[in-house]
């Protein structure tokens, strides 16, 4: 069977964000920011050094261990990308909801700047993993938090 993609798209990752990671054009800028989501959590540190713009591009991307839980993309135009990311910090549901930029260099779409505000998720909002359950049913629930923690 194959893998799911980790960007929700429900797409196998080998036909979703992997080709782009290896080094594929993208078509848009929201499957650069699906793919740099991906990297995030599966560690592909160059690829988002390499997916930054280079007038924004940090000198190097310091890998975190985030434990990250689902991407919602809320919003995507032609160079922009609104989008909800979750994950869990201290046993807490954490949404991180970002307004990236993109610009394209040569052929590639790059990630230039974003807006961010990181809060706690509401138990009655709409769970950040994207499931469309509110998050206290979903994974701020005590065994939720055991069974997926390090996914
Ligand atoms: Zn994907
Ligand atoms: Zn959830």
């Amino acid at each position: 069977m194959a893998e799911c993609c980790p960007c929700g798209s429900g797409k196998p990752y080998a036909s979703c964000c992997e080709p782009i990671i290896l080094g594929a054009v993208a078509p848009d800028a929201e499957a650069v920011m699906r793919s740099r989501y991906c990297a995030y959590v599966l560690g592909h540190w160059r690829y988002l050094r390499e997916s930054w713009h280079p007038d924004t591009r940090p000198a190097s991307v310091s890998p975190t261990n985030t434990a990250w839980i689902g991407l919602t993309i809320v919003r995507a135009t032609t160079d922009s990308v609104e989008f909800i990311a979750g994950f869990r910090e201290d046993g807490k549901i954490m949404a991180l909801h970002e307004i990236s930029r993109f610009a394209r260099v040569d052929s590639h779409w790059r990630y230039r700047d974003g807006k961010c505000d990181i809060r706690e998720a509401g138990r009655n909002s709409a769970c950040p993993c994207g499931s469309g359950l509110k998050s206290k049913r979903c994974c701020a629930r005590p065994q939720a938090n055991n069974s997926r923690q390090g996914a």
